[in-house]
C-alpha cells in the first residue's frame, strides 16, 4: 500500500478506476474488488454472511485468495452452515470464522434464555457487531455484499467509501445491482446458491429472526419481522 496517500485519496482513487466501468454493474464489482486486493493485499477482507453468494464468487476470483470472515453467531440455520463449508471447498479464498465471547448457554445465563425474542438489539450486539469488530481489526479495508435497493438505509452507499468509524477503506462492490443483475450473474457463472433461496427466502440471517418472504414483499421484511428492527447494527 502506498503510505503517501492520505484515506481520502484511497477513496478517490478507488472511485475513480470503478468509474471506468461506467453502467456495467459487474465490472464495477471486479475493478473495486482487483484495486483493493492490489492496494492493501492481505488487509483486505471480505465480511460474508454466507447469504450473499455472489460476493463471495465475485470475490474468488477478483482477488483470489482473499480471507472471509464468517460470524458465526450460533443461532445460523444448518444450511448457512452447509453454505460455509461448501465455499471452503469450491471457492479460493481463506474463511475466517469468528465467534461471539459468549456462547448460547453463558448469553442465556447472562441475560436470560432467547434475549432475542424480547432484545434484538443487545443479540445481536453480542453476536454479531462486537465480533465483527473484532474480526476486522487487524486489517485495513473491508468488503460488504450490501446493495442500494436492500432498503431504505441503504440508498446513499457508494462501491468505494470511507468507513469514518472504524477508519477503514469500506467497499460495496454490489452497491448498484439489481435483483436481475443478481440473477443473471449467478445463472452465468453457476453460483453456489443458499439452499432457503428456493423455498423463499430472500434475505437470509439468524434463525430465530429470518422468515420467508411472499411474492413482491421486500427482501428485508423477512427479518426481525414485526418488530420494528431493519439492521443488525453492523452495517450502520
Ligand atoms: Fe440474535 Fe437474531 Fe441478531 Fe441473530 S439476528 S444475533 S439471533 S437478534
Amino acid at each position: 500500500m502506498n503510505r503517501n496517500l492520505t484515506d481520502k485519496d484511497l477513496v478517490a482513487k478507488g472511485s475513480a478506476l470503478v468509474a471506468t466501468a461506467r453502467n456495467d454493474v459487474v465490472a464495477q464489482a471486479r475493478v473495486a474488488l482487483r484495486w483493493a486486493r492490489l492496494t492493501f493485499g492481505d488487509r483486505l477482507v471480505v465480511a460474508s454472511s454466507m447469504g450473499d453468494e455472489v460476493l463471495v464468487h465475485l470475490a474468488s476470483e477478483a482477488a483470489p485468495g482473499v480471507e472471509v470472515l464468517f460470524l458465526d453467531t450460533g443461532y445460523h440455520f444448518a444450511e448457512t452452515i452447509g453454505m460455509r463449508d461448501a465455499v471452503v471447498d469450491r471457492y479460493e479464498v481463506q474463511v475466517r470464522t469468528v465467534l461471539p465471547l459468549l456462547s448460547i448457554e453463558a448469553q442465556a445465563a447472562e441475560f436470560g434464555a432467547d434475549l432475542w425474542a424480547r432484545d434484538p438489539d443487545t443479540c445481536c450486539a453480542i453476536r454479531k457487531v462486537e465480533p465483527l469488530e473484532r474480526g476486522l481489526q487487524p486489517y485495513a479495508a473491508w468488503v460488504t455484499g450490501m446493495r442500494r435497493v436492500d432498503a431504505p438505509t441503504r440508498t446513499d452507499i457508494d462501491v468505494v467509501e470511507w468507513d469514518a468509524r472504524r477508519s477503514k477503506v469500506k467497499l460495496n462492490p454490489l452497491a448498484a445491482w439489481s435483483d436481475d443483475d443478481v440473477d443473471r450473474y449467478v445463472a452465468a457463472h453457476g453460483v453456489l446458491q443458499h439452499p432457503l433461496r428456493k423455498i423463499g427466502y430472500a434475505s437470509i440471517g439468524c434463525a430465530p429472526c429470518t422468515r420467508p418472504v411472499a411474492p413482491g414483499e421486500s427482501p428485508r421484511a423477512g427479518r426481525w419481522s414485526g418488530t420494528g428492527k431493519t439492521e443488525c447494527g453492523i452495517n450502520t
